[in-house]
Parts: C-alpha cells; structure tokens; sequence
C-alpha cells in the first residue's frame, strides 16, 4: 500500500455521496495522488474535499468540483482537451489519466514549471505552457473538450470557436467572487448551455477574461 492509499480511497467515497456516478472519473482520481499536487505544508489535508492554497495567490480546486466538471466534460480516452488554468496541475492529472490528450496553459510561470515537474515524474501525455489561456491554443484546435477551471466574466468566443461539433466545454462564469458553471455543447455551430448555480473560483485573469 502506497502513503495514503486509504485517504484517497475515502475521498472517492466521498465524492460518490456527493453525486459523482461517471466510473471513468472515479477511477482516474483514485489513481492520481493528489498530494503530490498539494503544497507540502498541507499534505495531510491533501484528500480534504477542499480547495488548498498553492503559491502566487492560486489555489488546487476541491475534488467534488474537479469530479463534477470533469463528469460534465463525458469524456472517453484519446479524446483531445484544453485546459485554462494549470495551476498545480491535478485537473491535468486527471484528464491524462482518463486517457486523453491534455493541453493546459498557465499565466504563472513558477505554477507551470512546478506543474510540468511533477507531469514528467509520472510519465503523463500533457502538453503545458505559458500564458493567457483565455485566447485558447489554436495550434491544436479544435478540442473534444475544452475545460477553464478560473472564473470568467462571460464564455469567451475564442474558447468557443476551438471546440469541434459535439465538444463540450465546462467554465465558471459570473462575478470575481462566485460564479455559476456553464457546461456547454456545440451543437450545429451553436453553444446549447446547461447552467449549474454554486462555484467559486479564482479570477481568469487575460484578454478576454478579467483585467
Ligand atoms: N486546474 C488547477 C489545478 O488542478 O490545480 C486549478 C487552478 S486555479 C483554481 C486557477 C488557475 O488559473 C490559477 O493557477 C491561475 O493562475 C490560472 N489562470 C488565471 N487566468 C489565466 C489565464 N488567462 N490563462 C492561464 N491561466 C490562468
């Protein structure tokens, strides 16, 4: 048994008494560890369903709302995803675990290199860089998948227009304090939203997010 095989394994329960059905992400967050991801002071809270902080004023997000975006996302292996907002990089984690091909930018660069240490550490297909995620990365557009996980003023048109027909995007969107999540699908050219009151995240700070 590796270090807190046992809290990971509860904190899965856990999330499953919230409302997580999708086995996939189940799955997946029971394989990555989390406290690999989490700034050594908290490491013992590490499988807290809680936010925690990780340097340059951003926080790892709670794992019920990584669970609940990801679950929104419906995503199957190989599938092709962006991430804004790498942060420390669980999000990521977990995407590559599903098994899909993961793209994330971060706009603080010390986060990005923490993150991309611990990315070749486990051998994980994640392509990470530098900078305003909110004009998206239209090198590899378009997405299956396109997932912000910073709180947006509104659905930038820039994220919209790098997600293939039938992707799905999931982003926080509301004030800079709480936010409701939008998912959206793109059906026949057009975002159809689904919204879903109750988030809390950090600003997305760019040129098409806040200022
Ligand atoms: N997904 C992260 C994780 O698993 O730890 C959580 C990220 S934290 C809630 C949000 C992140 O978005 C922060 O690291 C912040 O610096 C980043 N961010 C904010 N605006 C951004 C932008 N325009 N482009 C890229 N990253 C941005």
């Amino acid at each position: 048994m590796g270090r807190f095989d046992t809290e990971r394994k509860e904190l899965i329960e856990v999330l499953r008494g919230k409302g997580i059905t999708d086995e996939t992400v189940l799955t997946a967050m029971s394989r990555v560890e989390r406290h690999l991801f989490v700034d050594p002071m908290y490491i013992n809270k590490a499988y807290d369903d809680n936010a925690l902080p990780i340097g340059s004023q951003q926080t790892i997000s709670q794992p019920f709302t990584v669970a609940f975006m990801t679950q929104a996302l419906k995503l199957n292996k190989d599938m092709k995803v962006l991430e804004i907002g790498t942060g420390s990089g669980y999000q990521a984690a977990v995407l590559a675990m599903i098994g899909c091909r993961v793209f994330t930018i971060e706009r603080h660069i010390s986060l990005l290199n923490n993150a991309r240490k611990i990315f070749d550490g486990l051998n994980l297909r994640i392509v990470a860089k530098g900078g305003d995620g909110t004009i998206g990365w239209t090198e590899h557009a378009p997405y299956d998948a396109i997932i912000v996980t910073a709180g947006a003023p509104n659905v930038p048109d820039s994220l919209v227009n790098q997600l293939k027909e039938g992707g799905r995007l999931a982003i926080p969107v509301g004030g800079r304090d709480a936010q409701q999540l939008v998912i959206g699908t793109m059906t026949n050219g057009i975002l159809e939203k689904q919204i879903v009151e109750g988030f809390k995240f950090v600003p997305l700070i760019g040129k098409n997010g806040w200022n």
